[in-house]
């Protein structure tokens, strides 16, 4: 008994390969870790959330994969699907790094924006993916979520802001900065028209995308267990020379401290919204049994 218990869980050592082409070959993608119970998952059982079957983890999913779980199939109209952005201050590589982030991702930036349907109730949305430059707001990304504003109070539309950025893009330098003000006077507008605006924080939220927009909904939603911040903890940790609170800059910590309404697992988020767009319809009032 006490042998089989010493038994190493994986016999095979990892000299056993004398050539290449003896190793196994593990597709990549196949498998995941999670990064909060670092259970090691077959791909397939994360499901199309994304989510860990052991402790209900969000993945990290692309913009579209976003659009897929939540909008009605088939009803989104991309707006400005081109838009590229420029080099103002010539930083240096990054044009390659927009190139590279493009290559990757299949995005020309880190923000789409467009109208959809949610049970067949038409909205705008703008969703950043955080696979391009860390969803970093630059000139174009502020910009596409400037119009989409726009075109939504023009509209009449209620908008649903999907947030998961690093901050601001670094290589534009000031103009990337200016953007949060941009974008919050088109909230602003939205807002004065009476019209509905939902926040949605997913992993990670941070820099001036929560110093702005992110937290300028009317309704703030936030997926468990997202990292939402202003500041990074360890800068913080350096400044003030302390150790910071468990559970710091996560999204239940900053519930407790009310800049957000509800967390809501992935899973719950499109009856959710659902349920919050028919709230606020006019059409729908008088109409709850
Ligand atoms: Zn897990």
């Amino acid at each position: 008994m006490e042998a089989f218990r010493n038994r190493p869980l994986f016999p095979i050592k990892r000299d056993a390969y004398e050539t290449d082409a003896q190793r196994p070959i593990v597709p990549v993608g196949l498998w995941e870790k999670c990064p909060q119970c670092q259970t090691i998952i077959y791909s397939k059982s994360l499901g199309k959330a994304k989510v860990c079957p052991h402790c209900g983890y969000n993945f990290r999913i692309t913009a579209y994969d976003r659009l897929n779980l939540i909008i009605d199939e088939g009803t989104f109209y991309e707006w400005n699907a081109v838009m590229p952005a420029e080099n103002p201050l010539d930083f240096p590589g990054y044009d390659e790094k927009l190139l590279d982030a493009k290559g990757r991702t299949g995005l020309d930036e880190a923000v789409i924006t467009g109208t959809a349907a949610i049970d067949r109730k038409r909205i705008a949305l703008c969703v950043m993916d955080s696979n391009f430059i860390m969803a970093s707001v630059g000139k174009v990304v502020g910009e596409k979520i400037t119009q989409a504003f726009e075109r939504a109070t023009e509209e009449q539309l209620p908008i649903i802001v999907f947030t998961a950025s690093g901050g601001a893009r670094m290589q534009e330098g000031i103009m990337s900065l200016m953007q949060m003000a941009k974008v919050s006077i088109a909230v602003s507008n939205h807002s004065h028209a009476g019209l509905l605006y939902i926040a949605v924080l997913t992993d990670p939220t941070t820099g001036g995308v929560t110093a702005s927009f992110a937290t300028q909904g009317d309704i703030i939603l936030a997926e468990a267990s997202s990292t939402v911040g202003f500041a990074g903890k360890r800068v913080i940790e350096q400044t003030i020379k302390a150790k910071l609170p468990e559970g710091f800059q996560t999204a239940e910590k900053v519930m407790q401290n009310g800049f957000i309404d509800k967390i809501v697992i992935r899973k719950d988020l499109r009856k959710t919204l659902q349920h919050i767009l028919a709230l606020h319809d006019p059409e729908e009032m008088g109409d709850e049994k």
